[in-house]
């Protein structure tokens, strides 16, 4: 039995595109200009939680409570969360084929799973590893441990990480002695190792992953 965890933002979903289309219409609401557009959109940039918004509605004066901000927020990068293409199907054939499939995703857990539900990935892997819940996030070597035990994955096992974060995904994968395929995006620091594979969309990644089969 092989495992194979995915990354969630950017890997399986589009993030970015869902993130920069809430800051838009956040921003059209409250009337702001292009500079606290940006500044909204800057703090979102890599991760958002509760304290974010905490800070963001200090630093432009913003009349709702922060705990309200943080709500809409969720909703809204929940309904604006697809799924990429085919990823649903390939992950699905992954597992009809003898694999197991985690996800295992940086985050505050309500955001991570009011996404995968609204994508229609939650009910579709074997476990959901979030940060905040597991108590340790990429690249912390427990992130993947626990992420691999909550799949029932024996310790040692061939394992794969499929991300587009260089160091929280790919970097830290190599660490725990998984494999490792690379969604390309970011920009790769020179220091690190190279993924074992690197391609362009996931349902590549998926490919990769059935040709290795489940041995
Ligand atoms: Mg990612």
């Amino acid at each position: 039995m092989t495992t194979a965890l995915f990354d969630l933002d950017n890997t399986l979903i589009d993030r970015q595109e869902a993130v920069a289309n809430w800051a838009r219409t956040f921003a059209a609401d409250h009337g702001f200009d292009p500079a606290a557009e940006a500044q909204v959109a800057d703090a979102l940039g890599e991760r958002a939680y509760p304290a974010t918004f905490v800070r963001l509605r200090d630093e432009l004066g913003l009349a709702e409570p922060a705990a309200q901000l943080w709500n809409d927020y969720v909703q809204g990068i929940a309904a604006n969360a697809k799924v990429r293409p085919n990823a649903i199907e390939g992950i699905e054939q992954l597992r009809a084929t003898g694999w197991k499939v985690g996800i295992l995703t940086n985050g505050a857990g309500d955001i991570q799973r009011a996404k995968l539900a609204a994508a229609g990935l939650a009910d579709v892997v074997d476990a959901i590893a979030i940060s905040e819940e597991i108590g340790a996030r990429k690249p912390d070597l427990a992130a993947f441990h626990t992420a691999l035990a909550l799949c029932g994955s024996a310790q040692g096992a061939k394992a794969w990480m499929v991300g587009d974060n260089p160091q929280g995904d790919i970097g830290g994968a190599h660490q725990a002695g998984l494999r490792t395929i690379w969604l390309r995006g970011r920009t790769w620091p020179q220091h690190l190792a190279a993924a074992h594979h690197s391609v362009d969309t996931v349902t590549e990644a998926i490919e990769i992953l059935l040709k290795e089969g489940n041995q």
